[in-house]
């Protein structure tokens, strides 16, 4: 259907060339048809041709009917005697004219004793009397002729030719020459016209074609007017004249190159056939060198060149049929219609050599029907020509719509790898509840960039454990209603596995659509569920393509949110300590180092804790030691419920654990750990249906002025511990600012 539809359009583009052209043809046959003499012939009489002996001693030759003269064109005078009656006819006695078609004749004599001596003429130097365009060679016989004539006739020939003369009334032959010239202007006009057309297409497309078809047609139309005598008309440097029968042959041959040349053009051969082409073109070029040896030695070589010139013809004839016959199989545009016009131009130039030879009688249609198959053939090459503009045009969209996509396809491709680079870069330094809705943001700004919407929804429900909903452009999930969002959750249940759903949106109570929405699914792992919402107002259709990138981009984003969470995960491993949940010996160490270098520079307090179970061997061997495991577990939590969001706990080793509080001096580390013990204190861990207790000593210790490390605070924290642990435990001791050394201590 597309097709058709698309073949339809072409037509109509096309039409008025085609059918402009498709008009000269009709316009052509037309005239021709009516330039066609009706038969009978009015008014003409029967001529006898009866051959006399040259001075040479050779006689001529007659035709078998006996009306025309055989000359040969070796450019021997044949002489032979006419014979005819006029008859009495007081009315029409005076318009007798003897006319002879205009054959390419050196000379032409007539005489009739000495009273009647018309000037010679000439083919190659007109006569004014045979008019601005001559058809035919005109003597008005005298007016007081009646009776039995004799005149003697003496023609030499440039081509062999049959002279067919005629006596007819002057009217006919008036008649005559008008219709030849209608013919004859029809031609030069139509192969002029097409020559204009070609340069004009040559300069619009520059596609040489064109200018080999120019060079057809201008060929041709010299060809033609060499042909009718009519070149010579217009030389007046006597050129063309100068170049004789020879001439003749040369511009048949450089016609027949030409006519090859487009030809080859027309039928795109080098593009199909490489070796026919290259062989047609070696035989161009033989065909022009053959016409400058025509040129150069004329008269030489012009028996040679009669005797060669039609198998040359015939050979180029035969190519050229093999030629549009392959095209044809190719489905070469009109390459049928120009073989047949090219069967036209040689069964016309068979006719005319039978003509020639005395065979056929000459009439308008042997004498011009080579022209006017010629003007056919070259009206066939345009049309199929200017068909062929409209596919360089396709040719060229094409080419620019192939280069749309690709730019378009490294646009998405720039986008795709951006939005990657985006993730990676922004997805890293977040917690895991914030790198769903991060990567949303991102996946919806940049798939409207390549996709545009008017809203795009990304929902994920379960996935990694919370339900997500963002929107593009972000406001538009706040004018959404209720009802619209629990429209788009159902989508669920349709969007199964991985096809994209599509569908148009209609306000409620109304059947047009004021909007298409498409629905593409995320790759998320089931039970939870994910899927892109695009929406886009009109009712065009979102393109498959635009589908298959939204999924695209949808799976680099998960892809990327999995990613994060795992990296996420692994860090939190190597931070973590496993059975309580703070953090572990390393990050203990990383966090004091970094805090005390931070209360330094800033000149802030910062104190250290050092907690330590009281008697936790016994307990363990009392109880075991999963119950102790679990009892340290639920202390770990007792302490970091205790504690504020920006005091560090970590698991120091054993049953022991640090707590980092920035920004406290001694007084207010010391209330902390107080409170810490109390909560130890007041905990009951249940186990196996026992409630246990345990409690805590704590050490206390601040960093003092100028410290930047955190090797001495914990040093002095870990000594007021084990003081704490000497007075009696479940309390809390303060180090020091300086500690005495143990001994001293111990004696205090
Ligand atoms: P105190 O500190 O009051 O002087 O007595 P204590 O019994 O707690 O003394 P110590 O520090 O020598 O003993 C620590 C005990 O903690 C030894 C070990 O049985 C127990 N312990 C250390 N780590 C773990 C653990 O991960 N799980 C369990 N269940 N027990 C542990
Ligand atoms: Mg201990
Ligand atoms: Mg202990």
């Amino acid at each position: 259907m597309k097709k058709k539809a698309a073949g339809a359009e072409k037509l109509e583009r096309h039409w008025f060339a085609i059918g402009g052209i498709a008009f000269l043809p009709l316009l052509l046959a037309y005239l021709f048809l009516s330039a066609l003499p009706e038969r009978p012939e009015p008014a003409s009489i029967e001529v006898a041709v009866a051959p006399m002996a040259a001075p040479s001693g050779s006689t001529a030759e007659v035709s078998r009917d006996g009306h025309s003269l055989l000359l040969k064109d070796d450019g021997s005078t044949a002489q032979a005697e006419l014979r005819f009656t006029i008859p009495r006819d007081a009315t029409q006695a005076s318009h007798w004219v003897l006319w002879v078609r205009r054959v390419p004749l050196q000379s032409l004599r007539l005489s009739a004793g000495e009273n009647w001596q018309p000037g010679p003429r000439s083919f190659l130097q007109p006569d004014a009397e045979d008019g601005v365009l001559p058809v035919g060679y005109l003597f008005r016989l005298p007016s007081v002729w009646e009776g039995d004539i004799r005149v003697q006739l003496e023609a030499s020939s440039l081509r062999k030719s049959a002279l067919h003369p005629e006596v007819v009334s002057e009217a006919a032959a008036m008649e005559y020459m008008q219709r030849a010239t209608m013919i004859v202007i029809a031609a030069y006009a139509s192969l002029f016209t097409l020559a204009l057309l070609s340069l004009a297409l040559y300069f619009a497309s520059r596609d040489m074609t064109f200018l080999s078809f120019f060079g057809f047609c201008a060929v041709g139309l010299m060809q033609i007017a060499a042909h009718n005598g009519h070149l010579y008309q217009l030389d007046s440097l006597g050129l063309f004249a100068g170049l004789g029968s020879g001439g003749f042959g040369a511009m048949s041959l450089i016609f027949e190159a030409a006519a090859l040349r487009i030809l080859l053009r027309y039928t795109d051969l080098p593009k199909a056939r490489q070796d026919w082409a290259r062989k047609i073109n070696v035989g161009t070029i033989a065909l022009l060198l053959l016409a400058c040896a025509l040129l150069a030695w004329g008269a030489n070589v012009s028996h040679l060149a009669t005797a060669a010139l039609p198998a040359v013809w015939l050979a180029g004839g035969l190519v050229g049929l093999m030629v549009l016959l392959d095209a044809w199989r190719r489905r070469v545009t009109m390459a049928a219609a120009v073989m047949c016009s090219l069967l036209a131009i040689a069964a016309a130039v068979i006719v005319s050599e039978l003509t020639a030879i005395g065979v056929v009688r000459s009439t308008l249609l042997t004498h011009y029907g080579y022209q006017v198959a010629i003007v056919l053939c070259a009206l066939m090459l345009a049309v199929g020509l200017i068909s062929r503009i409209s596919k360089y045009r396709e040719q060229r969209d094409r080419e620019q719509r192939a280069r749309e996509e690709s730019e378009r396809k490294l646009y998405r491709e720039a986008v795709r790898s951006e939005l990657l680079s985006a993730l990676q870069m922004s997805l890293r330094g977040l917690d895991e509840e914030e790198v769903q809705p991060a990567a949303y943001r991102l996946l919806l700004e940049h798939l409207h960039r390549i996709v545009p919407t008017s809203l795009a929804l990304a929902m994920t429900r379960g996935y990694l454990g919370s339900d997500v909903l963002m929107s593009w452009p972000p406001a538009a999930l706040e004018r959404m209603s209720e009802q619209d969002l629990t429209r788009r959750q159902t989508l669920r249940q349709q969007l199964s596995g991985s096809i994209d759903l599509q569908y148009p949106v209609t306000k409620p109570g109304e059947a047009i659509a004021v909007a298409m929405e498409a629905a593409v699914s995320m790759p998320i792992r089931a039970p939870a569920w994910g899927a892109l919402v695009l929406e886009r107002v009109g009712a065009t259709a979102f393109h498959p393509d635009e589908l298959i990138i939204a999924r695209d981009l949808a799976r680099i984003t998960v892809q990327q949110i999995e990613e994060a969470v795992t990296a996420l995960k692994l860090r939190h491993t190597a931070e973590v300590d496993a059975l309580t949940g703070s953090m572990n010996r390393r990050s203990i160490d990383l966090s004091l180092s970094r805090t005390f270098q931070h209360a330094h520079r800033n000149h802030q307090p910062l104190s250290v804790l050092f907690v330590d179970i009281d008697h936790f061997k016994t307990f363990n061997d009392m109880f075991g030691h999963a119950c102790g495991d679990f009892c340290l577990r639920e202390l770990a939590r007792v302490l970091k419920t205790t504690l504020s969001v920006e005091d560090f706990l970590g698991r120091y080793g054993g049953e022991e654990f640090v707590v980092i509080l920035p920004g406290r001096q001694t007084e207010m580390a010391r209330a902390v750990a107080e409170e810490l013990r109390v909560a130890v204190e007041a905990s009951e861990f249940r186990w196996n249906e026992r409630t246990l207790r345990l409690t805590v000593s704590i050490g206390v210790a601040s960093r003092l002025d100028g410290e930047s490390l955190p090797q001495p605070a914990l040093e002095r924290a870990d000594r007021a511990l084990y003081s704490a642990k000497r007075a009696g435990r479940n309390r809390v001791q303060v180090a020091p600012a300086v500690f005495k050394p143990r001994s001293t201590m111990a004696g205090s």
